[in-house]
């Protein structure tokens, strides 16, 4: 099967000299939930951002549904859709007009535009807050409006980059519930970042794990578990700990 996501090589360095990504390759398959996992700073959010053509990359290559975005960037915009932390929302907009509007962007006519933008506010529950300014709603309810806008034109990707910061384990659990439904029902492949291990543990299969810029591990998350502990049994939490810990000691046993 061809794979719906390819990465080849990518490297990416910050006009300050960070080297956020130092030859990324990795390959998701159509209708995966895939989660990238890494400490904090170790290049997530960039490739992310990569990826949704947000910022450039300074070499290497990819491709999401076998579109080269250096040919025509607009052809994935159209086929992804991404919910980040730093998604930039006017802020004195109501929340359905925000969506209303969104989806105009993308080609719906305004009844259609209507009727998604009801659709979503039902699936994200977000109904009481529908003719509330963007900026009045709690860090939670923004989570939430940054995934639905991400949805307005159904894209076949959907990349998450720790959505559930600040939600309540209410809304979390109807947000995975929503998330997951669509993956299943509709074939969405999905690209999560979380630092919620758990979240990862209960609804991807597959896993990269990145250090630094370089992706250490890649496969099955039960697989990785095996990888670190061979007996089992062992959280993805646990086994992620473990695993960061013995690069830790290896590193500082080098230097
Ligand atoms: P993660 O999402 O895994 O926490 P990021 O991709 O945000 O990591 O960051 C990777 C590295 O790139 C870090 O060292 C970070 O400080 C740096 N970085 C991220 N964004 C920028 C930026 N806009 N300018 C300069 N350096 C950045
Ligand atoms: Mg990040």
């Amino acid at each position: 099967m061809a794979a719906e996501i390819q990465i080849c090589n990518l490297f990416k360095k910050y006009p300050d000299g960070a080297e956020a990504l130092k030859g990324v390759s990795l390959k998701i398959n159509k209708g995966q939930f895939f989660t990238l996992l890494g400490p904090n700073g170790a290049g997530k959010s960039t490739l992310v951002k990569i990826m949704t053509t947000l910022i450039n990359k300074d070499s290497g290559k990819f491709s999401i549904g076998g579109l080269n975005p250096e040919v025509n960037p607009v052809n994935i915009q159209k086929i992804i859709g991404v919910a980040s932390q730093d998604n930039e929302i006017d802020p004195i907009e109501k929340v359905e007009n925000l969506l209303i509007f969104q989806a105009g962007l993308f080609g719906l006519s305004k009844p259609e535009a209507r009727k998604r933008a009801n659709e979503l506010i039902n699936l994200f529950q977000l109904s009481t807050e529908r003719n509330k300014k963007a900026s009045t709603l709690s860090g939670g309810n923004k989570r939430r409006l940054h995934c639905a806008l991400a949805l307005v034109h159904q894209p076949q990707v959907l990349f998450l980059d720790e959505p559930t910061v600040g939600m309540d384990p209410v809304a979390r659990a109807n947000f995975w519930e929503t998330i997951t439904q669509m993956n299943k029902s509709e074939g969405i492949t999905v690209f999560l970042t979380t630092q919620y291990l758990d979240e990862a543990d209960k609804h991807a299969t597959e896993m990269a794990l990145i250090v630094a810029g370089e992706i250490r591990y890649s496969g099955t998350i039960i697989d990785f578990k095996k990888m670190v502990n061979p007996d089992g049994g062992l959280s993805l939490d646990d086994s992620y700990l473990q695993y960061i810990k013995a690069l830790t000691i290896q590193a500082s046993s080098k230097n």
